[in-house]
């Protein structure tokens, strides 16, 4: 990158020539200005696709997780940009900013709103998607790893089993996900009780900042690094690395599917999950899904179906042992446990058929694309039978309704609540996640968003409070949303106390030193304070004067 001061009359060069070309489309100038700051040796012509190129569509779609976001009708980007290199990463950010080209970046794409490949409060947008960049450099010796942003968790994972059977990583449950996006939110996943979360175990990392420099965690300085680790995608900078800490795992996990109905008593042992499932060995994650399905009774009517979901990093004996002790009331036998490696249990898990083989892992690819809206919750005193009786009627109501309960506890409570941004610690028992699904397009989609919305306000009496707490990386624009083109402290304060609690002030602060211009927003991004905005910009005419 060009950054002495004898570049300046270049760089003035590049300016007049952009604004003799205004009439030049937003891509040209892009690609001009790209030219301009790029390490020739790295060419990037190959690497911009505009609505006129034939791939344009596929790289779009490509990880786009939510097809609410792909509907024709939803804002589309003026061209995608995918980097080869770091320097790249660094020319986009740089360019963006001086022709004022908002921009999008996207890792994995499973963005619940959408917000790495839509904007809906800013167009035009051009979307960075680092999918090209996906190293992952596993250091056995070291028991770490350099993983790049655009790398799923399951390329990581699998890039673990393949150097060692007893190492592993605490991160998502769903293998697709992108590292860039994921961790920076907090990444939980079937090892949180026993190790907690991705961004707790994090080293170091290197991003892009506003100024379009590369950091990594020295030259970031503490703060900056305590933000990225949890404070949410899109606010700080782009993200290219992380270097992750590997957990010890056994060589012998066992999983378990155990599915109790309505008719099979489902409410109780759902009810006595709620107090067991934080509480139980750390080793043994355990949750429920819960959605309606033909009763095996009377096939034509629905019930409630609530599957325990399991894994437990040691063998069947042991998990018997412990669901004895502590859970008799599921009715866990030998037949219902399978023991495999670590990487086989993720995989289960993740959903794949027991004879995937791992490689799969590497193709990248998402079992999950849908219509859907989704919620979030933290439940911090048990749910009643009664109030489970009448989630369970709404729930019947609906075409595609689903409900995720993780549990929390073990390695959870032992970090604070300001130990990185991610405040729901001790106290939580589960978190929970509404989706509904549909097929149908936008055709149908406010009466499936209504219900949610419906379902969401039954539940207040019977989760968090003061505030209501929301997972961060379980987008929900309900929550509130940033104003076009600007951001407000105060508006931001709804969504940003559900998210991060009293870590919201303080990422606010530390978004108004490292991106004081907002360079890095969207429709939930951490705002800068006004003032301090006010100001840089009169210093910024000043100096141009
Ligand atoms: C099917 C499914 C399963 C999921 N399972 C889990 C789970 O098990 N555990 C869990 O914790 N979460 C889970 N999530 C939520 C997931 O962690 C978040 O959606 C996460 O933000 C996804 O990251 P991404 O890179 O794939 O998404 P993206 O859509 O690419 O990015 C998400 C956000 O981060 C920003 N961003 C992306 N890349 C970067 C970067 N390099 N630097 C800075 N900002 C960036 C984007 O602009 C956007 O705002 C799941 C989501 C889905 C759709």
């Amino acid at each position: 990158m060009i950054s002495s001061p004898s570049s300046y009359l270049a760089i003035l060069i590049l300016l007049i020539s952009i604004s003799l070309t205004k009439s030049a489309s937003i891509e040209e100038n892009f690609v001009q200005c790209l030219s301009f700051y790029s390490d020739k040796a790295a060419p990037f012509y190959a690497s911009i696709y505009t609505p006129n190129n034939a791939s344009f569509n596929n790289i779009l779609n490509s990880s786009a997780q939510n097809l609410r976001y792909l509907v024709p009708s939803a804002p589309k980007p003026e061209f995608i940009f995918t980097p080869l290199t770091d320097s790249h990463v660094q020319v986009a950010v740089t360019c963006s900013k001086k022709l004022g080209i908002h921009l999008r970046v996207r890792s994995g794409g499973h963005d619940y709103e959408g917000l790495s490949y839509v904007s809906e409060i800013e167009t035009p947008f051009i979307i960075v998607d680092l999918a090209k960049l996906r190293d992952v450099n596993v250091d056995i010796g070291d028991n770490s790893a350099w993983i790049q942003a655009g790398a799923t968790i399951g390329e990581v994972y699998y890039r673990i089993h393949e150097k060692s059977d007893v190492h592993g990583f605490p991160a998502g449950l769903c293998t697709s996900l992108g590292v860039g996006g994921h961790i920076t939110g907090g990444a939980y996943g079937s090892m949180m009780r026993k190790y907690g979360l991705g961004a707790d175990n994090v080293l170091d990392a290197k991003i892009v900042d506003a100024n379009g420099n590369i950091l990594d965690r020295k030259s970031m300085g503490e703060e900056f690094f305590w933000a990225i680790r949890g404070g949410g995608g899109g606010s700080f900078g782009i993200l290219l690395w992380w270097k992750i800490k590997l957990v010890p795992v056994p060589k012998t996990v066992t999983v378990f599917t155990v599915t109790k109905s309505l008719e099979q008593d489902a409410s109780k042992i759902v009810h006595k999950w709620q107090e067991v499932a934080p509480t139980i060995d750390e080793n043994l994650f355990m949750r429920v899904i819960i959605q309606p399905a033909a009763s095996t009774a009377n096939k034509t009517q629905r019930t409630i179906t609530t599957s325990y979901n399991a894994q437990f990093l040691g063998d069947s004996e042991k998990l018997l042992q412990v669901m004895k002790e502590s859970f008799p009331e599921l009715g866990l036998t030998k037949q219902d446990c399978t023991e495999t490696s670590w990487i086989k249990s993720v995989m289960y898990i993740a959903g794949y058929p027991n004879d995937t083989p791992p490689e799969v892992l590497l193709e990248g690819k998402s079992t999950f694309k849908n219509y859907f809206k989704a919620k979030s919750d933290f439940v911090r005193e048990p749910i009643p039978e009664t109030g489970l009786q009448g989630l369970w009627q709404r729930l019947l109501e609906e075409d595609s309704p689903l409900m995720i309960w993780n549990p929390y506890g073990g390695m959870m409570n032992n970090f604070s609540e300001s130990d990185i941004p991610f405040p729901h610690r001790n106290g939580t028992l589960y978190k929970i996640q509404y989706l509904t699904l549909w097929q149908d397009g936008d055709k149908n989609a406010s009466k499936h968003v209504d219900w949610i919305r419906k379902l969401y306000n039954y539940m207040t009496p019977y989760v968090s409070k003061f505030p209501r707490e929301a997972y961060v990386n379980y987008r929900d624009l309900d929550l509130g949303m940033n104003k076009k083109n600007s951001t407000s402290f105060i508006q931001a304060t709804s969504w940003g106390n559900m998210y991060f609690k009293d870590n919201f002030n303080r990422l606010v602060k530390i978004k108004t030193k490292v991106d004081p211009e907002n360079v890095f927003r969207h429709e939930q991004s951490i705002p800068p304070l006004p003032v301090s905005t006010m100001q840089l910009k009169d210093k910024k005419c000043k100096r141009w004067e």
